[in-house]
């Protein structure tokens, strides 16, 4: 536990935690890239892949599906109207109405993109190890080839040609 820690102290928050087993907890991400966004945390503070122990990865395995789960359970729709009342910046506002006002807020997804930040240079803000499961709607992008190749943009297109 690290008091500092934003995943350290959100565990204990019931009115969060959509799914937890005795090593890990997902909770929903403040700034929705799309609705259902879910973050998939171990209970302990580590910061980087290398450091999940092996009963950590194995949980994973078996998490994940169970997350998507208790994604679809839940009535997005009431907890983004919370989060978006609750949002101290405009930021958080933004996002949180841009995932209320999202044409397939309330539908089954399609498809996910799976993510995970490790470490600083590749993105990573919170110094605690947090698997994004990010939920797919047919028709969010106009082309959504290369999906989580956009991490760098203009690496994301391979089907461009290019000179
Ligand atoms: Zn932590």
């Amino acid at each position: 536990m690290n008091e500092q820690c934003f995943f350290c102290k959100i565990q204990h928050d019931d009115n969060a935690v959509l799914y937890e087993n005795s090593l890990l907890f997902l909770v929903l991400d403040g700034f929705p890239v799309s609705p259902g966004h879910g973050l998939l945390v171990p209970k302990r503070h580590v910061a980087n892949l290398s450091d999940v122990t092996a009963d950590e990865w194995r949980t994973y395995y078996l998490s994940i599906q169970e997350s998507i789960k208790a994604i679809e359970l839940t009535d997005l729709k009431a907890i983004y109207t919370a989060f978006f009342e609750k949002a101290t910046s405009d930021i958080g506002k933004w996002f949180n109405r841009r995932a209320l006002e999202h044409p397939h807020l309330g539908m089954k997804p399609d498809a996910h993109n799976h993510g995970l930040n490790d470490g600083t240079a590749a993105g990573r803000t919170v110094d605690h190890l947090h698997w994004h499961i990010i939920p797919r709607y047919a028709g969010d992008m106009a082309d959504p080839r290369g999906g989580i190749r956009y991490v760098i943009p203009e690496m994301g297109n391979y089907k461009t040609p290019r000179a």
